[in-house]
C-alpha cells in the first residue's frame, strides 16, 4: 500500500509538474502528506479536503477557532480546518502544488504556531515562505507577489487568501 501511495505521489507530483489537472480531494490529501513530511516535519494535523471555494481564489484555508483579541493568540482550537483548492479549474500541477503549500503555511500559522497576525502574509509567514524556498533549493516561492502566473485568464490577476 505504501509503495502504491509512494507512486501516485512521485507519479502526481514528481513527473508531471506540468501536466494540468482538476484538482480532488484524493490528490490533495495525497500531495499533503507528501509536503507535511517534506517541509513541516509532519506538524501539520490532517485537515479536511475540499475542492468547493470561492470562485475567485485558486484556494484557502478555513480554520475552526477562536481567538483572543487582546493576546490576539488562538484559544479553543475546534478543529484542523478545511484546505480548499478551487476544482472549477484546470492548473498545471505545481501550479496547484504551490497553492497548496500556500494554504498549507497558513495552516502552520494558526495550528502548530497558534498566531493570528492582523497581516496573514505578515512576518510569520514570510519566515515559513523563506525556509520552503530553502529548503527547496528555490523551487517553491509562495509569497503572493511572486506566485506563478496561471494559464486560466479569468482569475489569473486575483490572490489566494
Ligand atoms: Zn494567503
Amino acid at each position: 500500500m505504501l509503495t502504491i501511495e509512494l507512486f501516485i505521489i512521485h507519479k502526481h507530483v514528481m513527473g508531471n509538474e506540468q501536466k494540468a489537472i482538476v484538482p480532488n480531494e484524493r490528490w490533495m490529501y495525497n500531495c499533503f502528506v507528501h509536503y507535511n513530511r517534506e517541509y513541516f516535519d509532519n506538524s501539520l494535523p490532517i485537515p479536511k479536503f475540499s475542492t468547493e471555494c470561492d470562485s475567485s481564489l485558486w484556494g484557502s484555508y478555513a480554520p475552526e477557532f477562536f481567538y483572543d483579541t487582546n493576546s490576539r493568540r488562538v484559544v479553543d482550537i475546534r478543529g484542523n480546518g478545511t484546505i480548499k483548492l478551487n476544482g472549477m479549474y484546470k492548473r498545471t500541477v505545481d501550479s496547484w502544488v504551490l497553492t497548496l503549500l500556500h494554504e498549507m503555511a497558513h495552516e502552520y500559522m494558526f495550528m502548530v504556531m497558534k498566531v493570528y497576525p492582523e497581516n496573514p502574509h505578515g512576518r510569520e509567514f514570510e519566515a515559513i515562505a523563506k525556509y520552503i524556498r530553502r529548503k527547496s533549493g528555490g523551487v517553491w516561492n509562495i509569497t503572493e507577489t511572486t506566485e506563478k502566473v496561471s494559464t486560466d485568464m479569468k482569475v489569473r490577476k486575483r490572490r489566494q487568501v
